[in-house]
């Protein structure tokens, strides 16, 4: 499987559009002809991509799919959950709360655990079903397709936009320029706005930031993600996908014989040529494609499928789209690019065994590993409590006597309550016949929601049980929510030691 080609801004096609059907007339094949050259440069070098609107099945996808992961970005900092932001990665208190999860710098491992999902997640579904994620949910891709919704609102489809590019500065052209920088403007600045939300509570902080009361941090985060947002997926668009991002060099080791790409179908399209909606394609020796160039026109990345799978590919799909629509006019079946497999291109099977194909070892092995990850998150998840205590032994004092003449020991108790409500800890202590806890306060410890309290007590005995050395005993903490004298309590044994004399 090729995966290196050129630079997608030198993809050329060495071809002749000069009879291009009539079912498509792209302007770029009108002004190659206009010049006498034989080939066609859609996306010359070194100047910027405006690819065609593509329209279709896949398109349609795209809207729903940036339309969901938006709803998830700019309307879920909005939603509560127990009187709090549903999800938020409060960075200064280090603790993040997503739903009814709340992890705090203890649960490091949980977070670990859900990171490695998301990356066991997107190797198996990238082995599966390639790079779907790139084409239809990635964060550039999402912005840098909004990005395009508004050139094309303001600016109109590819041909416009490349003649706007050409014409001198007048009042039109300022007005029209002035127009989408400032729907650009406003999207980024909300874009910037509702990162920080995630981060700072955003129903404080966006009225914070329009009475001038916002934290510095929060409009610097705000700031900064949203030029960065105008940045990538503005300025530099497909770059980013062509030069910046390491999953595409690297998520080909994934791919195999049996994943879903996007390819065009070179034994049923070649020899490719124009020819007139009614020609007979056999007696004109031609294959399927027109070469009409919608494909590479629509390409958000610029270059030509045809050329067979490269790395700049993102797997958007539109040039499926605008390949569909030109074999409806032309009465051809659909298909001459779509999403189909390096064995069903080369006939190792049939393409309606696609399917059969999923379990491999390589995505059961992918599959088992996520398994393996969402079941250890579960399983610690549900068996997680919400109180944690470190027993640390007093270093400084090993054993003394007390008032009453018993042995006693000293410790100090670090309680950290992970939970959202504030917790009452009891404990007993147990090791010797007679022993005895001191230090907590009448009726219980309280610590408060998501805080760490650490308290010195001490342990004693009649020095008659604790003979020179170290004899293990065992904590028993009791913990209960504050407000809810009525549930279930919570227990912990800790084991320690207690010193002799
Ligand atoms: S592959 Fe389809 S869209 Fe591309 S040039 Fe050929 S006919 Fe046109
Ligand atoms: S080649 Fe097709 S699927 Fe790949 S980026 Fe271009 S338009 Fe999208």
């Amino acid at each position: 499987m090729s995966t290196e080609k050129p630079a997608p801004n030198d993809a050329q096609q060495p071809q002749s559009a000069e009879n291009a059907s009539a079912a498509a007339k792209p302007a770029a094949a009108k002004s190659a002809k206009a010049k006498g050259s034989s080939v066609i440069q859609i996306h010359p070098a070194g100047e910027r991509i405006h690819p065609k609107k593509a329209e279709g099945r896949f398109a349609k996808l795209r809207i729903a799919a940036v339309l969901a992961t938006q709803f998830v970005f700019y309307v879920i900092p909005w939603f509560n959950w127990n009187n709090r932001q549903a999800v938020l990665f409060d960075i200064p208190e280090r603790h993040f709360y997503i739903f009814g999860l709340s992890l705090g710098m203890g649960d490091l491992i949980y977070m670990a655990l859900l990171l490695m999902i998301c990356a066991f997640g997107l190797f198996w579904w990238t082995t599966i079903a390639g790079r779907l994620w790139c084409g239809y949910s990635c964060p550039q891709t999402v912005y840098t397709e909004i990005m395009l919704w508004i050139d094309h609102l303001v600016e109109g489809d590819r041909n416009k936009r490349l003649k706007l590019e050409k014409s001198p500065w007048n009042f039109t052209k300022i007005r029209i320029k002035a127009t989408k920088y400032l729907l650009i403007f406003l999207f980024v600045a909300w874009t910037g706005i509702t990162f920080a939300g995630w981060f700072n509570p955003i129903r404080e902080f966006v009225p914070a930031l329009f009475n001038g009361t916002a934290g510095g941090g929060a409009i610097f985060a705000a700031a900064f993600y949203g030029f960065m947002t105008f940045l990538l997926a503005h300025v530099m668009r497909e770059k980013v996908c062509l030069h910046m991002c390491p999953y595409a060099r690297f998520q080909s080791a994934m791919f195999d014989h049996d994943t879903l790409i996007i390819s065009y179908d070179a034994e049923r399209g070649e020899p490719r040529g124009a020819r007139k909606k009614t020609a007979d394609k056999q007696s004109e020796n031609l294959g399927d494609c027109i070469n009409c160039t919608m494909c590479v026109q629509v390409c958000p990345v610029g270059i030509d499928i045809r050329d067979g799978l490269q790395y700049q590919c993102i797997g958007c799909a539109a040039c499926i789209d605008a390949c569909d629509e030109i074999m409806d006019k032309m009465n051809y079946p659909r298909g001459l690019i779509r999403y189909t497999t390096e064995g069903a291109l080369k006939h190792d099977y049939e393409e309606k065994d696609i399917k059969k194909r999923l379990l491999r070892p390589r995505v059961a092995g992918y599959g088992a590993v996520l398994g393996v990850v969402v079941i250890a998150f579960l399983v610690g998840i549900s068996q997680r409590e919400s109180l944690e205590v470190d027993i640390l032994k007093d270093r400084g004092v090993m054993v003394r006597e007390n008032t009453k003449g018993w042995l006693e020991n000293s410790y100090n108790l670090r309680v950290l309550n992970y939970s959202e409500n504030d917790q009452i800890l009891t404990a007993k202590v147990s090791g010797f016949e007679e022993i005895e806890l001191t230090g907590l306060p009448e009726g219980g410890l309280r610590i408060p929601a998501r805080e760490t309290v650490t308290i010195p007590v001490q342990v004693s005995t009649i020095p008659e049980y604790a003979d020179k050395g170290s004899h293990p005993i065992e904590f028993e903490f009791t913990y209960r929510e504050a407000t809810d004298d009525a549930g279930k309590p919570g227990v912990l044994v800790e084991e320690s030691t207690f010193i002799g004399e």
